[in-house]
Parts: C-alpha cells; structure tokens; sequence
C-alpha cells in the first residue's frame, strides 16, 4: 500500500524547509486522523469504488448523524448538491434567488447557470448573515409587486449558522421554500441544534479547506424522503427503471466517489475534535489579541455557537494603525497565509446588474475584514509567530 503514503503526508504540514525556515501556515489546511489510510483500504478492498455501496450508505448516515437529517445524499461537490437542490425546486430562467450578499459565488453559481436572477440581501452585523428583518421587510415588498422570489438561500459563514428561524419565520408566511447553503456551518449549531436544520434542503461542503473534508465532495440533506430520492436520480444521470438506458429528464454526474467516501466516514467522526480545537485556535487569537485598538473578532450571536472554521476579525486602520491589506503583508512576510473576508457578490463584476437591498453591513466587512491561518495543524509556537506579527504591527 506504499503508492498511499503520499496522501497521508497531507496529515501533517510540510516539514521544515532545508534552509531551516520555517515551513509556511497555511489559512486553513486539511488535517487527517490517521484513519483515513485504513478506510480507504477498506473501500479498495471491498472492489465498491464508484458512486454507491457500503461506504457511501455509512457516509450518509454519517453526515445525517452530524446534521440531524435522516436523508442524505452524497455528491461530487458541495456546488453540486446545490445544483440539485434547485433542480429539485423546478428553479426556471428569470425566476428570482434571493441570497445573503456576503457569501462564496457557489451559493448561486448554479441557480445563475439555471438563467434565475439572483438578488443580493444584506448581512446582519452580529452574525455576518442573511438578515432576517430585512428578508421580511423586503418579502412584504415583493408580495406587495406580486414577484415573491422562488426561493431563499441562507449561507452559514465561516462557521457560524444564519438564523434559519427568523428566516424561516420571515419566508414560511408568503410559502417561500428555504436552502441552506451549510458548506461552512458543519459543526456550528443554531439554538442547540445542528446548522441548517429547519431548512427544506441544507448543503454541506467536504472539500479540502473546509473544517472536515472527504478530500472534494459535498452532501444534499432534507427531511423529505421524496426530495433525496428524488436528488439521487438526478445525480446518477436520471435514469428510469428499465433494462436498457432510460431517461425522461436530463441527469447530472454528481454522485460520490466511495474512494472519497472513506475518506470522508473517517474526518466526520473526528468532526466534534475539530470544532473544539477551531474554537480553541479562535480562543487563543482574541486572548492574545483582544487588548489591540482597532481589532474586533468576528461576533458570535447569542443563538448561535460557531464552530470558528476560520478565525476572522475586523481591523480599523484608524486605531490600529495599519489596514487589512497591511495587515495580510506582514503575514505573508513571516510565511503566513491569510485572506480578506467575502468580497460581497452584488460588487462582483459578473453581478453588477444584479438586484439587491443594502448592503452596507457587507461592504464594511469586506472594508476591514481579514480570515486568519486557523487550521488545526497549527502549532501553538506557529500560531504564536502570528499573533506576534500582528502584535509588531499595532505597535509600529
Ligand atoms: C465551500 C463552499 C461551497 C462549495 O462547496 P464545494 O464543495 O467546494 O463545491 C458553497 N458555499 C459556500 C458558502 C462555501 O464556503
């Protein structure tokens, strides 16, 4: 099994480089378990390495076990299963997708390729995501024009789930059906219970960056039977029940790879590992950190508790005297990879006559905001390197 050794040289950042500098930090790198090697053996053993068999069924109900679904489909990629997702809700061109405005493009890449019009909402400041009063000021508003949207997409950001509640309490009244678009939110919880519950169809993300990762791929959960089985035909090029190839829609190859599903059954188990040690990544930045003028940590509402994926904190280059771009330098300069947070999607060129509503809470974000290395392979002395970078700075 030598030709597997280089995949799990992934577990562990690269050593130190032959000069004796020290190896670089990466934003958020994936950290294996050690059990992932045995896993994968398994599948290849087993001979089931294609989109179905026993360890995507173990996936699945990995993934439901974490989330608090009962239905769970495996796909190809965390885009995909959004793509699905609008399949499953029969999305048509010049139908309207209402989304948070401060989020990655995949939220609505795939609605956008469907010829649906995306409408950018802006995000609450106390949370970073969609905001639900100005959901519910502004549904009034299209029911009163009588262009309610298709549907709305709420997206967890950086670990912290968006307020499905409100949103849902905001939609349900004109039947507007919600996704959650959870590709960040795996981990985080929303008033006790796991991100995206409440929502018809939640997305979820394994690919490499994220807190767990299967290596690429991502998952479609609902607590409608008939809508995952529904994705599931979908995702397997839709064919019908018939000895010979059989199609009455076109399908889509979204299914995934058992080989990334064992993959993936070994870094959901470590998923609760993960949020403690991203918390505690986070937990060590503000108490190193949280003296400086002019930094203010990403809040965490009080109905939420995030899983910190990614650390990110606002700077006031007025009191701390240097910028978010500065800031960003200085890391790179000692090796350290950081990265501003989501530029908004409605200031993004492919968008720019895309309809919106606010959007000053996300313009500051992107103003000032910066995501800082905050992967859990981190070293305490690494971490330290950083913090005293952003230290050298203020006081400089
Ligand atoms: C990562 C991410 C996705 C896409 O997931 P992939 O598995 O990379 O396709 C979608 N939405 C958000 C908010 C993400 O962060």
């Amino acid at each position: 099994m030598t030709v597997l050794v280089p995949l799990d040289r992934v577990a562990s950042l690269p050593g130190p480089a032959a000069d004796g500098a020290p190896r670089p930090i990466p934003l958020s790198a994936p950290h294996l378990t050690g059990q992932e090697m045995a896993a994968l053996a398994g599948v290849l053993d087993s001979g089931w390495v294609a989109p179905a068999g026993p360890a995507i069924t173990a996936f699945e109900a990995a993934v439901g076990d974490a989330t608090g679904f009962p239905h769970v489909l495996a796909t190809a990629s965390g885009t995909a299963a959004l793509h699905l997702a609008y399949r499953l809700l029969d999305l048509q061109p010049g139908e309207e997708v209402w989304a948070p405005g401060f989020t990655f493009i995949a939220t609505v890449a795939p609605a956008v390729q469907m010829g649906a019009v995306p409408r950018f909402l802006d995000v609450a400041p106390g949370s970073w995501t969609l905001d639900p009063d100005l959901l519910r000021r502004e549904l009034r508003a299209a029911a009163g024009r009588g262009r309610l949207p298709r549907v709305v997409v709420a997206a967890d950001i950086y670990g912290h789930a968006a307020d499905l509640d409100a949103i849902l309490g905001a939609c349900g009244r004109w039947g507007v059906p919600v996704v959650s678009d959870s590709a960040e939110g795996l981990g985080a919880t929303l008033r006790g219970r796991p991100a995206g519950q409440g929502a018809l169809l939640a997305v979820y993300s394994f690919n490499g960056n994220k807190i767990v990762t299967a290596g690429g791929g991502g998952a479609l959960a609902s607590h409608d039977p008939v809508l995952v089985a529904r994705a599931r035909h979908l995702a397997g090029h839709a064919k019908d029940p018939a000895p010979h190839y059989q199609h009455s829609t076109t399908g889509h190859a979204y299914g995934m790879s058992s080989v990334l599903a064992a993959v993936g059954l070994a870094q959901v188990a470590a998923l609760g590992d993960r949020v403690a040690a991203r918390r505690a990544v986070f937990a060590r930045y503000a108490a190193a950190l949280g003296d400086l003028p002019g930094l203010a940590f990403m809040p965490e509402a009080p109905w939420g508790r995030a899983s910190r994926w990614l650390t990110a904190l606002l700077v006031d280059p007025a009191r701390f005297g240097a910028d978010r771009d500065d800031l960003r330098r200085a890391l790179a300069a000692i090796g350290a990879e950081s990265r501003p947070v989501w530029k908004p999607l409605p200031d993004q060129p492919v968008f720019h006559a895309a309809p919106r509503a606010g959007g000053a809470v996300a313009g500051a974000l992107f103003a000032q905001g910066l995501c800082l290395p905050s992967g859990t392979g981190m070293t305490p002395a690494e971490q330290d390197r950083v913090i005293a970078a952003i230290r050298g700075l203020c006081l400089g």
